[in-house]
């Protein structure tokens, strides 16, 4: 189970405790379990990372009943390192799935679309010539998408987009509305879940990163038993789960070598631990640290967050209305809303649900489903990225750094890039690499 992976020689055992059980406090638990004696604690009934996940029947009224996981999650290798390596640690299969994206208008009138499906060596390409026959606004789209394409990685090469945000380069380049507001911003807004004046503060740097590692070139890919069969395995390392387990708050307890961190239970009762690493989101995670000092605290305040709702339903209506437009992810964009209401067309990603009933995922609705046909409901928040957080990601690194540290951050807010399972895996590595439960040169990263 293992696999590529080595835990750090010597050093003494601790015991430490891990404080919320999405991917991040998983991934960290799981490493840090190699080394030392380790506690997850998670405030939901089953750990976060699939606590959202909806049962559906596989066959239409009939069938095993297949699982869907709430939020759908898909990666790419390039960006994905060090997710794509610990899934093949733990074995976990993943499959190319086709995100082809359509863009429809508040009218329902489908205006661009594109796919990205690259199996083996068979490329599907990007734009498809009948795509471009949408009219001058696909065209000039699709012309804004090449010019960007060729442009923005270069100017990331050169180092010319450091200090600005992707609103501030597009507008200095002079990319055409109906490319900034009918394609980059709604993409944006779909991959980082956020509104169309929070994709406009991005850094540059961090939407241009994200295209450059391959993700024309290559295929995304999910896992093929979706998040229960990559928590399974990583719980299979993890002995000791406490879920219903709201932690308090969190105090440190003592300094140097007799020092550790107490844990409040909601119960009133306390555990102590040598180092507790906070998994949860970082303005969770500011409330839980009843001792934060000053600059703790301003590094924790400055990741700020935007509420995110996804609705599991199977009512048709919220797709483009003619059924030859619909594409497994489906934008609604209209100036009139502050952000794109996606919606996955979940049989067309999920091989299991392919003679199933239709079952749709919308991220930040717009319209409300017919209530019968709604499977799930959940809330979400998620990190939003500006130059304030890129500065918080410097100080928490500071923090970090120091020698007598005991209390830990980790989560996607905690690393640089788009916030996505990557983020949250990698900086649950770090922390492992801090406290000796992993070997920097096991090549990791
Ligand atoms: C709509 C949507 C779509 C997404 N799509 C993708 C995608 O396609 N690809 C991708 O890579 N990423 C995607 N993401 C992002 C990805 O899901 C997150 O980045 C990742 O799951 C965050 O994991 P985390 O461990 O950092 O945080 P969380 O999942 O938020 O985990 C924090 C945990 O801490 C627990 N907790 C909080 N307080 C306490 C407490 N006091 N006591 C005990 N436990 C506590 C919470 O219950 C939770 O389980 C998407 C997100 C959303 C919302």
């Amino acid at each position: 189970m293992v696999g590529p992976f080595t835990p750090m020689p010597g050093g003494p055992r601790l015991q430490i405790a891990v404080v919320g059980a999405g991917l991040g406090g998983l991934a960290a638990a799981w490493w840090l379990g190699q080394r030392h004696e380790v506690s997850l604690f998670e405030r939901r009934p089953r750990p976060g990372f699939t606590a959202s996940s909806v049962s559906v029947s596989g066959a239409r009224g009939a069938g095993e009943p297949v699982r869907i996981d709430v939020p759908l999650r898909v990666f790419y290798a390039g960006y994905y390192p060090t997710l794509a390596r610990l899934y093949r640690a733990l074995v976990v299969r993943s499959e190319p799935v086709s995100y082809a994206a359509s863009f429809t208008d508040g009218q329902g009138e489908l205006y661009f679309r594109y796919r990205n499906l690259r199996v083996a060596d068979q490329s599907f390409g990007l734009l498809a010539p009948q795509d471009l026959l949408l009219g001058r606004r696909a065209l000039r789209i699709a012309g804004g998408l090449l010019r960007f394409h060729r442009h923005a990685l270069r100017a990331l090469r050169r180092g010319e987009l450091a200090g600005i945000s992707i609103g501030e380069y597009v507008a200095r380049a002079g990319y055409p509305a109906d490319f900034v507001e009918g394609f980059l911003l709604p993409a944006i807004c779909t991959v980082c879940t956020c509104s169309y004046g929070h994709a406009r503060s991005f850094p540059a740097t961090v939407i241009v990163d994200y295209l450059a590692r391959g993700l024309a070139s290559e295929s995304v890919r999910r896992a093929l038993h979706g998040a229960d069969d990559v928590e399974r395995r990583l719980l299979a390392g993890i002995p000791r789960l406490h879920t219903d387990a709201r932690i308090a708050g969190i105090r440190r307890d003592g300094a140097g070598e007799g020092g550790g961190v107490l844990l409040q239970m909601e119960d009133g009762s306390r555990q102590r631990f040598d180092h507790v690493v906070l998994a949860a989101q970082a303005n969770q995670s500011h409330e839980l640290l009843h001792d934060a000092r000053a600059d703790e605290a301003e590094v924790l305040q400055a990741f700020r967050y935007a509420p995110v709702e996804v609705l599991t339903h199977g009512d048709a209506a919220l797709m483009p209305p003619r059924r030859r437009d619909w594409s497994p992810v489906n934008l609604m964009v209209s100036p009139r809303f502050d952000a794109p209401e996606s919606t996955i067309w979940v049989n067309a990603v999920q091989p299991a649900l392919r003679h199933a009933a239709p079952v749709f995922q919308t991220v930040h609705p717009l319209r409300a489903p017919r209530a019968h046909t709604v499977i799930g409901h959940a809330r979400f928040e998620r990190p939003v990225v500006d130059a304030a957080s890129q500065v918080a990601l410097q100080g928490l690194q500071r923090l970090h750094a120091e020698p007598a540290r005991r209390v830990w951050f980790c989560g996607s807010y905690a690393q640089a890039g788009v916030p996505l399972l990557e983020s949250a895996v990698r900086s649950a590595y770090e922390v492992a690499l801090r406290l000796g439960a992993v070997d920097a040169a096991a090549g990791w990263g």
